[in-house]
């Protein structure tokens, strides 16, 4: 074992810059070392091809995405809720929002038929889908139960 496989690649929220942070660094309000931007703001980022790259494809944390449209009633309703849960699941677990509308192909390459669809990513992988709006104590239960 050597002392690199405690650190985690960690992207940045602002610039999408991977950072590799030690594993009893997380908790410590980690900074950017490209821009220096917070890693993490207890607030869910929003999701481009390049965001979804580096956060979902190339960092170690598992990332729960929210599949969303503006349209979508309900996934407005989740929003505040999904808010409040990216508070208490960072630095454990990255949140992130993709806009199906803005993003259609990313929507398309996971087959995304029915929004609100929250996906749970680690490292590029599929852990598991829920469709249907959720308040924040079943968001959070459900994405430790599928970690
Ligand atoms: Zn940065």
């Amino acid at each position: 074992m050597t002392t690199e496989s405690t650190a985690l690649v960690v992207a940045c929220p602002r610039c999408n810059g991977l950072n590799r942070v030690p594993q009893e660094r997380m908790a410590e309000a980690p900074k950017c070392g490209k821009c220096g931007a917070a890693l993490f703001a207890a607030h869910p980022l929003a999701l481009d091809d390049a965001g979804f790259h580096a956060h979902v494809e190339r960092a170690d944390l598992p990332v729960l995405v929210d599949f969303w449209a503006t349209w979508c009633g309900p996934c407005r309703m989740m929003a505040p809720q999904f808010e409040a849960a990216a508070a208490q699941l960072e630095p454990q677990v990255r949140l992130a929002k993709l806009d199906t509308e803005a993003q259609p192909a990313l929507g398309g390459r996971f087959g995304i038929r029915s929004i609100p669809t929250l996906v749970l990513f680690r490292q590029g992988r599929e852990l598991a889908r829920q469709s249907g709006a959720m308040g924040t104590a079943d968001i959070i239960r459900w994405t430790r139960q599928n970690l």
